[in-house]
Formats: structure tokens, sequence, C-alpha cells
């Protein structure tokens, strides 16, 4: 029988032959009583994991009674793979296997093919040795399928969890007690352009903020003010990219605690840039939509204000040059007279550009050339004496297409414009009048720039108010620009001032193609 075989290759488990073989301690033969031999059995037993001693060629020798197939002397001598995973032959990543080759303790080697996770082989074998031979192997198996099950679901999680932060929208930055970077995903990469493998070797969390920025986090997570403490909720700050340019960011951060301890901080954050570029627009556009509110209700006014003057200064103009016709008048009376029709003429004038700028006029709407209407422009004021020591340089495209407009504003306008540059220049100076496509091509953009003092900080907010000027009495009506600005408004276009680099001033007209094709058009009441 083949449990008698089993037996008969066994040394005879006599006490004394235990004690040398394998008790020998510092030289020493312990002795053991039959409790205490009886206590370890017990303890074996009790081991809440199959423990199973076999020999080399896989026949069970011995089980503890915590095994969870049936353990009784049908078992001795059968194949443990037989017994515990019904197979034929050895399991293909046994750890007996292992340690009979090396004769060292040894773990199932990792499996990397799918398996039946209830199949696992044993986990831990190691060899009882006795005058270098191997006289059985102890095989271990502690509750192999949960263990591998828990171990490959932990893995499994482990790899989702990164998966997910990697994946994350936000920059995701964690950082030891030192600043030693642990995590870096790939949009952090690419918002501060250090590679991942870069920012895990080299980087220091402290590099990645200018200044005493990383010093400054830290007080906040650490302070109660700005969250709980140990958390800091969408914080503004700065952060530096590896090209050295200062982004805007707001911050999610804490700080992880191990056993009460600080062990490391994580941030979750995004690029501020497009949100501050987005809010300064709005604000553009509110404060516009505030002007021409302001424009609007004022233009009212001055309309009904301008017509009411229309006629006391036609009267004023009628009787002065009756006067002048009718009586004989002394050199100094006519003198006076004289100013006083000039007066009322540039009353008439005021009113006009009154009128003007409150569309009280027709408009004619039709596809015009810009550039011909610059030049035009130039070549009426370029004779004035005002403009003898203006070089004007002009940088026309000639790839602008026709821009559907009333020629006489767009005069206007250019006119405007380009008398207050060279008022602002003293008479002496360059001014640069440039056209060109915008980018989208949807727009004409023309640019006059001059060599003046510029605009001071405090006047540039104001300068297409109606009746703001800096000029003199008599000199400015305050006018010109909002008239402009009406004008441009009317093209649905967009005016913007600025003061240049190095000096002078900047105004930009962007105007608008469309409907360049539906013909001659009136407008206006
Ligand atoms: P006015 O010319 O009658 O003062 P505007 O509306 O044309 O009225 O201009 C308003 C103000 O804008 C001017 O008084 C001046 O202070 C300022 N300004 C306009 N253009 C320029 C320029 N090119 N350089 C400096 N300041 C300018």
């Amino acid at each position: 029988m083949q449990n008698d075989d089993v037996k008969q290759r066994l040394p005879a488990r006599g006490k004394k032959q235990i004690d040398k073989k394998i008790f020998l301690l510092k030289g020493e033969i312990p002795v053991r009583t039959d409790a205490e031999e009886e206590y370890l059995l017990r303890a074996v037993d009790a081991f809440k994991r199959r423990l199973c001693v076999i020999s080399p060629d896989f026949q069970i020798l011995a089980v503890n009674f915590t095994t969870d197939v049936a353990v009784g002397s049908d078992i001795i001598g059968q194949h443990c793979y037989k017994v515990f995973y019904d197979r034929s032959t050895p399991c293909k990543n046994c750890a007996v296997t292992e340690a009979v080759k090396t004769k060292k303790p040894a773990l199932r080697p990792k499996i990397d093919d799918a398996m039946d996770l209830g199949m696992l082989p044993c986990l831990y074998s190691y060899p009882i040795i006795s005058d270098g031979k191997i006289d059985a192997m102890v095989s271990m198996d502690f509750d192999l399928p949960t263990q591998s099950g828990l171990q490959e679901k932990l893995e499994r999680s482990n790899a989702f969890l990164q998966n997910l932060i990697l994946s994350a929208v936000n920059g995701v930055i964690a950082a030891d007690r030192k600043g030693k970077i642990l995590f870096f995903n790939d949009v952090a990469s690419d918002l501060l352009g250090y590679s991942v493998e870069e920012a895990l070797n080299d980087l220091n969390i402290r590099d990645i903020y200018p200044g005493d920025g990383a010093y400054q986090v830290m007080k906040k997570l650490r302070s109660e003010e700005y969250g709980n403490r140990g958390k800091l909720i969408s914080y503004f700050v700065d952060v530096a990219s590896k090209n050295g340019a200062t982004i805007p960011i707001s911050l999610n951060a804490s700080i992880v605690y191990e056993g009460g301890l600080e062990i490391a901080t994580i941030g979750f954050f995004h690029d501020l840039r497009e949100e501050l570029q987005l809010k300064e627009e709005l604000e553009k556009t509110r404060i516009q939509l505030f002007q021409a509110e302001k424009m609007s209700s004022l233009g009212k006014l001055a309309a009904g204000v301008a017509h009411q003057l229309n006629n006391p200064l036609g009267g004023i103009t009628l009787y002065a040059k009756l006067m002048m016709e009718d009586y004989e008048l002394e050199e100094g009376a006519r003198e006076d007279l004289h100013r006083i029709l000039k007066d009322a003429e540039r009353g008439r004038d005021i009113v006009k550009e009154l009128l003007e700028f409150t569309r009280q006029t027709r408009q004619l709407m039709r596809p015009n050339d810009i550039n011909h209407a610059i030049t035009r422009t130039l070549f009426l004021l370029e004779n004035q004496a005002l403009f003898q020591n203006i070089k004007i340089v002009t940088n026309l495209s000639s790839a602008i297409p026709p821009v559907y407009s009333d020629i006489q504003q767009l005069n206007h306008m250019f006119m405007n414009i380009i008398l207050n540059s060279v008022q602002a220049m003293d008479g002496n100076g360059e001014l640069t009048v440039k056209t060109y496509n915008s980018t989208n091509e949807n727009w004409v953009c023309i640019e006059f720039s001059d060599t003046g003092p510029g605009i001071p900080k405090d006047v540039l907010p104001h300068v297409f108010e109606p009746f703001f000027t800096t000029k003199e009495e008599g000199q400015g009506t305050g006018l010109g620009l909002s008239l402009v600005y009406s004008i441009v408004e009317n093209h649905g276009g967009n005016i913007k001032a600025w003061n240049n680099p190095g000096n002078g001033a900047t105004f930009q007209i962007d105007l608008p193609l469309q409907n360049t094709d539906s013909g001659d058009h009136q407008d206006g009441k």
C-alpha cells in the first residue's frame, strides 16, 4: 500500500531523534516534555491555515487538522496536487518544486498569466533538511485564493486610483515634508513644462513657487483661516514654469497626516490665465456698455439742446449780417459784428457736430475703400500749417477688402483722430497710420500712432466721454472722440486707445467685414 511505503521511508518518530535533528540549540540538546510536544501539535492544529508536510515527490506525509479537506489516513501518501487541487500533475507555479530545486524556502512565483484564482498553488514552502539532504517539504497555504484575491484587488484599486489622479483635469502634485516631489501628473507637466521624470527626480516643490510662495502656502495650510487646519481652498497664487513664465493658478491643497504627523502635502490646481482674461474682457465689455449707455442719454440731451440752439444761432447770424449791410458802422463796431458772426458760426459748427454725434443726420452705408478714405483725409489735412513739421508714415495693406460704411462718417472719424494726434504732438513729430486684416480676417484694423506725450493715466479712461477735454477753453469741445466712438459703434466696430511703450498714443479701430455685398443702403433718421 502507498501509505505503508511512505511510512517506511520516514525516520522513526522517536523523541530523541527529533531532539537531535531539529532542536539543536547552541550545542545543547533541549529536552521536550510530552506535554510540550502535545502543546506544539495542538498549536499547529489550532493554526488556522493549512500546513502540510510532503515528500519531495509531492506525497502528503502529514497535515494539520485545520485543513479544509477531510483529514484522515486516506489522504496521507496521496499527492497534494490531487487532494488539494484535484489536478493530475503538480501545479504549474508550485513553491515546493522551487524549494526542492534550491533547497531554500520559496514563495510561489509571481503569477502573471490569468489563472483561476481559486486554483492558485500553495504560497510558501521550505525544506526539512538533514545531513544536507531533503527529508521532507513543508507547504503552507495561507488561504491563498482569498489572499491573492485581496492582493489583486488592492493592486487593481491602487492602479485605478493612480489612473484617476493621473487623468484628472487638474494639475496634481504631491510632495514630502522636504519638498521632494512624490507625484506629478501630466496636467502639471504640461502646465509647468517639466517632464514627470524630471519633476520626480530633480524638482523641489519650492522651485515651483516664485519667492517665498511655498512657505506662504504651507503657512496658510497650517492656519485655520483658509479652510480647516491642514486644508487650503481656492487659493490664488502664482507658480513659475520651467521657462520662467509666471502662471496664476487656483490651488486646493491639503496636508497628509499619518499618526497625527505631517508626512506630505498634495495640491490640485488649475490654470487661471484664461479665466482672468475672460474676466478682464467682461470688465471691458461692462465699461463699454456703461459708456454706451452714458453716450446714449447724453446724446439725446445734446440733440435736444442742439436743435434749440440752431434757431437763436440762425437769428444771431442773420441780424449780424443785416446790421453789417444796413448800417453805416464804425470800424470798431464792424469788427465786433465780425466777431459775433465768427462765434455764431463756431456755435453752428458745434451744433452740427452734436447732431452728427447723436446720429441726427442721414447715413449712407456702402462698401468703401478704407485706405482711400484715409489717404483723402490726410491729403486734405497735410497742407495745413499745423502739419508742416509732422512726418506722416502710412502702412496701408492692399489686402483689406471694402468695408460697409458711411464715407462721411469715416472721414469725420479719421479727421478727429488725426487732428488730436497732431495737436498732442504740438505740430512736431511722426504720425503712423496702419491698416491690416485681423488674424481671423473678419475685421479690418486701422491704427493711428503718434509720438506725442501720450495720454495721462487718469485721462485715458475718459477720452471717449462726451464733453471731456483737457484742452483750454475755446480750444476743445470734448466731442471729437465721443463722436468717433459713436461712429465706430454705429458701424458695429470697436475702438481702443493706449499709450505706446516709448512715447505717444495709439488709437485702434476695428471695423467688421459684413454685409459688404448688400449694396447701397440708407440708414438713420
Ligand atoms: P477735444 O479734442 O475737443 O479735447 P476729444 O474728445 O477729441 O476732445 O479728446 C478728448 C481728450 O483726449 C483730449 O482733450 C486729450 O486730452 C485727449 N487726447 C485725444 N487724443 C490724444 C492724443 N493723440 N494724445 C494725447 N491725448 C489725446
